[in-house]
């Protein structure tokens, strides 16, 4: 990382103004992170937004009257969490600070919104920097940055304008550089891109020590692009096509699909290449040739966001669960009943055999991420999916112990893991001293069941109770 980057990230930390003079101590605490064992009967204090100290049990804290105290006898103090796949412009009707509250009220308090056009993301931009005690931290990467043929245009239903489409003779260096002076800190690549545009793209996002996360273009060999320098993986996308036995042949059928000789729109394009190659993908996979690819991946610290609450989306159906539809109560009235409505209507459909399949390889392919030592980081797409903002990460950390992560583990994939993205580890992601006091006080033990994280007793958010 470059000192540059250094100096961007810090001033998005701690720019934030001090709300509270008080301190606030936390008592008799049982500390979780992915790092350290289990402390028990621990005293925090936090301070100016961060853990000033931590006491163990021989040491008392002197309590002042100004403080502030919380009694976390019984409890169990986290790091704050992350969502760090979520997209804040996809539903106007979805206010941003509706989407703040719950994610906040959920212990979230970190988000990374993985593609947004940058003037319509600006209102909640600004509101998260005029309120910080009413948001949680806000990371982006601006536009999903697509080929010619862009998917997310704003021009089909379903398929809102999130993007902005380059090719070769784009001045790509400008686009980025634009991108970083209106505050993105990472790079959402998308599918359509061509295969120079893409390692331009990865050159010079290296240069600048950004990351580029998002989906492997279909025009590109994914061993190729792990070596190119790629940051992250959104949903697993295309490491099917990449994992199947006739691989090499199927990209070369591709890259002639990509040539849109029907000139189709980019979304119809897509769903065209996925349709004819995914499951005839899956169906080849090749298990060496996989283990492969995923040790690479482990070893060039490519991240990974599976998203299997979007990946199950067909399949295991969040939506068609009463209890779930319960949870669109807290969003405007538009948009909850007409989740409510639709959801009711889809949850009828039968269950195809195609979206079992690839839920079964997804929650296949994060065991085997977790078992060669990939990292994971837990990310929703909500409000995609009738994915409920908050409530949804909690979601998506049950799919990933389903699919084989110890609570442990999916704790750090929502705390440790994102902050290590952001190259903040330093900053945040567990308890210590010295890091921000964003923390999640539970009522019930997440290590023995990480159903626990939706038993919520406080939430502290740079320093402010929630
Ligand atoms: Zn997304």
């Amino acid at each position: 990382m470059s000192k540059r980057r250094v100096v961007i990230l810090g001033l998005i930390l701690f720019h934030f103004p001090v709300f509270a003079e008080a301190r606030l101590v936390i008592t008799n605490a049982t500390l979780i992170d992915a790092v350290n064992p289990t402390r028990s009967s621990m005293t925090l204090i936090v301070e100016n937004g961060v853990i000033q100290s931590i006491l163990s049990p021989d040491h008392s804290a002197e309590i002042g009257e100004q403080d502030i105290v919380i009694d976390a006898k019984d409890k169990f103090v986290l790091p704050g969490l992350w969502d760090a796949h979520v997209h804040l412009t996809f539903i106007p009707d979805l206010d941003y600070q509706t989407s703040y509250d719950l994610f906040l009220r959920n212990g979230i308090t970190s988000i990374r919104d993985t593609g947004a056009v940058l003037n319509r993301l600006k209102p909640a931009r600004d509101y998260a920097t005029n309120h910080p005690e009413k948001a949680p931290r806000l990371f982006f990467s601006g536009p999903l940055i697509d080929g010619k043929d862009r998917v997310y245009k704003g021009m089909e239903p379903g398929f809102p304008e999130l993007s902005i489409g380059i090719d070769e003779q784009s001045d790509i260096e400008r686009i980025v550089d634009d991108l970083v002076l209106e505050g993105a800190t990472f790079l959402k690549s998308y599918e359509m891109l061509s295969r120079p545009t893409y390692l331009k793209l990865l050159k010079i996002a290296q240069e600048r020590g950004l990351r580029v996360t998002g989906h492997i273009p279909l025009s590109i060999d994914l061993l190729e692009a792990i070596e190119a320098g790629l940051g992250g993986m959104q949903h697993i996308r295309n490491l099917d096509l990449a994992c199947a036995l006739d691989a090499d042949e199927t990209i070369i059928e591709r890259q002639h699909l990509l040539d849109n000789k029907e000139e189709l729109a980019g979304s119809a394009l897509r769903s065209k290449i996925h349709k004819s190659q995914r499951y005839a993908a899956i169906a080849n996979f090749d298990k060496k040739r996989c283990n492969t690819i995923i040790r690479k991946l482990a070893k060039y610290e490519v991240f990974q966001t599976p998203t299997l609450t979007i990946n199950s989306y067909g399949s295991k159906r969040l939506f068609a669960d009463p209890q779930w539809r319960d949870t669109y109560k807290f969003l405007p009235g538009t948009v909850r009943e007409d989740w409510q409505a639709n959801s009711v209507i889809e949850a009828e459909e039968a269950v195809s055999e195609n979206a079992t399949i690839f839920n079964d390889w997804s929650m296949k392919i994060v065991n085997l991420f977790n078992q060669n030592g990939v990292k994971i980081l837990a990310g929703t797409d909500t409000p995609i999916g009738y994915l409920t903002p908050g409530f949804s990460l909690h979601k998506e950390l049950e799919l990933l112990v389903d699919a084989g992560l110890s609570p442990k583990e999916a704790i750090r994939s929502a705390t440790l893991t994102p902050a290590e993205f952001f190259n903040l580890q330093q900053e945040m992601g567990t308890i210590d001293e010295g890091k921000v006091a964003d923390i999640l006080i539970l009522n019930s033990n997440p290590l023995i069941d990480i159903r626990h994280t939706q038993d919520i007793y406080r939430v502290i958010s740079k320093g402010i109770i929630y």
